[in-house]
This record gives structure tokens, C-alpha cells and sequence, in this order.
């Protein structure tokens, strides 16, 4: 970077250098030919008064070596010529500044000799008695007056070369010093300071990003530890129902049960199978949540059928629990996906009946709002207390350990809920108090 900022600086420089030389350059030409020309009109002017005084002598009498002088008579022959034999020259009267001066008085004019490759300044003036005074000289050109100037110009270009590559070489250090002094991991430190204004923007974007990828590491690493802690739990619910089937076989196989023991035995074994099979679906549905139920449909779905469906496959739970299910309210369109509404519903309701008492009552209700439908699963059962009502939605988390093992609760019922409710953008209000029964209210948006 630093080349190329010096790199930069110095052609601009040079390119400046070289501009102003050539500007310069042109200014003076310009105003050397006037002087020059200003110059021959005056001693053209001077030559023809002496001319008219004293004739031929008096140009002689000049010996003028920087211009040429002309004499030409009436009739255009040349009676005097300071750089040729006038006899052998030819007649003048038809040059352009000679027929002005006839005219005026006075003519000028500038020619280019082919012979001599340069322009001829040409000034002539009119004597009383009708003869004419003729001055002509070489007009410098650029390359004459660059040749002339050579020197000064030579050593101003190396001054300037010099001065351009020294200022190029601090400038480039200067810009790119404090650039090189920042430490990109702490942009803070150098907002507001003076160097790194011009850079601000770029280092208030480098902090917002660094605290963006740190609240995305915080994230992740969470997520990581939740899903450690998972597989870990995972594993060891899975092993305890496991240990139980392979004792209960141990003992089958070891004859050690008695003949009429063996089909309560068996039952024993169907029971802890069923609570694996349990198990391996709610962590293949929570598994399914937790990346955001990619693949699944999302469609328009009457929450009250959903809620119907959910109830019906529960009516027999509940009557062997003695619990009484119902449902009620008014069709409700929700846009969403139909199996994780199902599984959202028979979770609460699962949960309202296992955690009931005998003669309870479980009141699952669906009804429209302003903006949003509500869908409501009230139970009469045992409540949660204050202090656990935070916590039940963690993986795992059970009030009552042996009550949710002796319901054939997994403790993810609540996760799945939660993660699908979040799926949904759906709100969830929890209303409980211990002896007198859970309210779950959810909003859910309406599909409008
Ligand atoms: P589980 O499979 O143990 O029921 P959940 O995640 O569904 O797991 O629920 C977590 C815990 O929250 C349960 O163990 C229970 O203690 C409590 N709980 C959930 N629903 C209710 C309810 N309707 N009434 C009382 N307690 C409940």
C-alpha cells in the first residue's frame, strides 16, 4: 500500500512538473515574440528616420549585425542590403510588407524560409521620399528558446524530481504509518483519534462485525453446550429403561422367574420398550425442531380440527386416568406446519391429563382474535409452583422425577412445545398455581 501511495504521489508530482514547465514554457515563448516584435518596429522605425536623413551612409554606418536591413527604391529594386549584393537582388515591390507600407505607411510581416528552416519577422516603413526601409530577423522558435533555457530548466527539473520523491516518500509514510500502528482487534481504541478520521467509518463497521461475531460465537457455543448436555441426557434416559429390559430378560432367560410371573414380566419388558420408542420419537421431533423444520410443509391449517385430531387420539388416556377431555370453540385458520401444530397440541393436552387427578377436567378451547388466534389448554390437575414454572420447557427438566417416569413422561414434551411455538412465532402465556390446575394460552398469528 505504501508503494502505491508513494507511487501515485509521484507521478502526481511529476505530472504537475512537467505541466507547468510546459505552461511556462509557452507563456514565455509568447511573450519573447512580442518583445521581439515591439523590438524590430522601433529600430525599423529609428533605421528609416536615419535613411531619410542621411541615405545609404547612414545604414552602412550601422554595421548591424542582428537584423538584416533592407533600402528598396520606388520601383522595387533594392539600393541597399546590409547581408547581400543589392545589385543581384531582385525586385521587392510585390512583398507583402513592403506594399503595406506603400499603402499605410508602415507593414509587417512573417515568413517562413525554407532554405534557412526558420520564420523571418519582416517590418518595413515608408521613407517621405517613396522609397522604403526594410528590418527583417529570425524569429526565435520552442526548440530555440528550449535550447537557450536548457540549463535553468535542467537544474529546476532536478530540484523538482528531488523535491517530488522526497515529499511523495513522506507522504506515503506519513498516510500509511498509523494504518500499519492499528491493531485490528481493538477498533475502538482508535475512534475518535485524529489520524484515523478519515478511516472511522471503516473502524466503527470492524467493531459492530467483531461484536457481531462475538455474540455469534456466544451463540454457538451455547448451542454446542445445550447440545452436549443433550446427547449426554439423552444417553443416560435411554440407558435406564435399556438396564431395566436386559435384568428382566437376564432373569427369563436364567429361569429364575417363576411360570406364572413371566407374563407380568413380559409386560414389564413391552412397558420399557414403550418408554424407549417414546423416548427416540420426541428426541427425532425435538432433532427435527432444533433445525428449524427444514423440509417440512407449511400450509393453511384449521387449529380447531388439529386441536380435535390431538384430543381424539388422547380420549382413551384420559379415560383410564379418569380425566375428562374436551374441546370447543370455532373453527381458526393458522398458517403453519399441520405436525407440528399436532404435536404442539398433544403435548399440553398429554401433559394436562398426566399431571391431573382423578375427576379432573381438561378444556382445550380455540377461538379468533383481532389480530391472532388463541388457542387455550386449561387442566384441573396439580399445578406448578412459581418457582419451576421457568424451567419446564428446558430438555429434560421434570418438577417430579418419579411422577413423570411413573406417567411415562420423557421430560421433552414441553421442549417440543416450545421450539415449535417458536417456529410458528407464536406467544405462549403460562397461568398455574399448585392444587388448582395449569392454564397454556397461545397466540398464534393469524394466517392473514
Ligand atoms: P414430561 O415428559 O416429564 O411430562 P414435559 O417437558 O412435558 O416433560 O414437562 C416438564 C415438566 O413440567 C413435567 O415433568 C411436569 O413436572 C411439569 N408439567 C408439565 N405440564 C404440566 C401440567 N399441565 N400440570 C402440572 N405440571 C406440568
Amino acid at each position: 500500500m505504501s508503494k502505491k501511495i508513494f507511487n501515485s504521489i509521484w507521478v502526481v508530482a511529476l505530472a504537475v512538473l512537467l505541466a507547468s514547465l510546459v505552461f511556462i514554457m509557452g507563456i514565455t515563448y509568447s511573450y519573447f515574440s512580442d518583445v521581439q516584435e515591439a523590438q524590430l518596429r522601433i529600430e525599423t522605425e529609428l533605421a528609416a528616420k536615419g535613411t531619410a536623413m542621411d541615405g545609404a551612409d547612414y545604414l552602412d554606418g550601422l554595421g548591424e549585425k542582428n537584423y538584416r536591413i533592407t533600402w528598396i527604391g520606388r520601383d522595387g529594386t533594392v539600393l541597399y542590403d546590409s547581408q547581400a549584393d543589392s545589385a543581384e537582388m531582385e525586385n521587392h515591390l510585390e512583398r507583402e510588407e513592403v506594399q503595406q507600407a506603400l499603402k499605410t505607411g508602415h507593414g509587417e510581416s512573417c515568413r517562413y524560409s525554407k532554405t534557412l528552416s526558420e520564420e523571418l519577422l519582416y517590418c518595413a516603413e515608408l521613407l517621405p521620399d517613396g522609397t522604403v526601409v526594410r528590418l527583417s530577423s529570425v524569429r526565435s522558435t520552442v526548440p530555440m528558446l528550449l535550447l537557450g533555457f536548457a540549463q535553468p530548466i535542467a537544474i529546476v527539473a532536478v530540484l523538482a524530481l528531488a523535491l517530488s520523491f522526497w515529499l511523495a516518500a513522506r507522504l506515503s509514510k506519513k498516510i500509511v504509518e498509523p494504518i500499519n500502528a492499528l491493531d485490528p482487534d481493538k477498533p475502538s481504541d482508535y475512534i475518535g483519534k485524529e489520524a484515523y478520521t478519515e478511516i472511522e467509518p471503516l473502524l466503527l463497521k470492524m467493531r459492530m462485525q467483531q461484536n457481531e461475531i462475538a455474540k455469534n460465537q456466544a451463540e454457538l457455543e451455547k448451542t454446542s453446550q445445550i447440545r452436549q448436555e443433550f446427547t449426554a441426557n439423552a444417553s443416560h434416559e435411554l440407558k435406564t429403561p435399556l438396564h431395566a429390559i436386559s435384568g428382566y430378560a437376564e432373569l427369563l432367560e436364567n429361569g429364575m422367574v417363576k411360570q406364572s410371573d413371566i407374563r407380568p414380566f413380559a409386560g414389564k419388558i413391552r412397558l420399557e420398550a414403550q418408554r424407549m420408542t417414546q423416548l427416540v420419537g420426541d428426541i427425532i421431533d425435538l432433532t427435527q425442531l432444533d433445525g428449524g423444520a427444514d423440509g417440512m410443509q407449511w400450509e393453511l391449517c384449521d387449529l380447531k380440527s388439529i386441536a380435535e385430531n390431538a384430543a381424539d387420539s388422547l380420549q382413551s388416556a384420559a379415560a383410564e386416568s379418569s380425566v375428562e377431555l374436551t374441546v370447543s370453540g370455532e373453527s381458526a385458520s393458522v398458517r403453519g406446519i399441520p405436525q407440528v401444530l399436532y404435536s404442539i397440541v398433544y403435548n399440553l393436552c398429554d401433559n394436562a391429563i398426566k399431571y391431573n387427578r382423578p375427576d379432573g377436567k381438561v378444556s382445550v378451547s380455540v377461538a379468533k382474535e383481532p389480530s391472532s388466534v388463541r388457542l387455550c389448554v386449561a387442566d384441573t390437575g396439580i399445578g406448578i409452583s412459581e418457582e419451576h414454572q421457568s424451567r419446564i420447557f428446558e430438555r429434560f427438566y421434570r418438577v417430579d422425577k418419579s411422577r413423570s417416569k411413573e406417567v411415562g413422561g420423557t421430560g421433552l414434551g414441553l421442549s417440543i412445545v416450545k421450539h415449535g411455538l417458536m417456529i410458528h412465532h407464536a406467544r405462549l402465556e403460562l397461568d398455574s398455581a399448585p392444587g388448582k390446575g395449569t392454564i397454556f394460552t397461545i397466540h398464534f398469528p393469524t394466517a392473514e
